[in-house]
């Protein structure tokens, strides 16, 4: 929502509050000249078409751009991050438990390895003093 501050109220992702942030062209962020046109979409994303703005907070002077975007996609970023989210966790759980499966098979060798020593000692029939 305007307000009469000069600039609207919105989220400032520095102040991390509804803070009052002036409009500015984006290329004033992003310094980038091509950034003078607000509406825009991703080539490689054709569907997704946003309207973007520079922005200016009042309380600390972050500059950022933002984007107007159907809600459709911000819904669709929120299971894609819950998801990656899911990933990550099975992730590292699988990372610790192949692990502790990899020292357990080291051991189960070396007790192999145990088993086989005593199946060459049968067969040979010899007594050896290991000391
Ligand atoms: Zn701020």
């Amino acid at each position: 929502m305007r307000t009469s501050k000069g600039g609207t109220d919105m989220y400032c992702p520095r102040c991390k509050k509804i803070k009052t942030c002036k409009a500015i062209s984006a290329a004033q962020v992003t310094m980038d000249t091509s950034d003078y046109a607000q509406r825009k979409y991703y080539t490689e994303h054709a569907d997704i078409h946003f309207f973007q703005r520079g922005r200016l907070c009042l309380s600390c002077g972050h500059r950022f751009v933002s984007g107007e975007v159907d809600l459709e996609f911000l819904q669709e970023l929120i299971e894609l991050r819950d998801a990656l989210k899911e990933i990550k966790s099975n992730a590292e759980m699988y990372t610790k438990q192949s692990a502790a499966a990899a020292d357990s098979l080291s051991k189960l060798n070396n007790s192999l390895g145990v088993l086989k020593a005593l199946k060459l000692y049968r067969k040979t029939g010899k007594r050896e003093n290991l000391d």
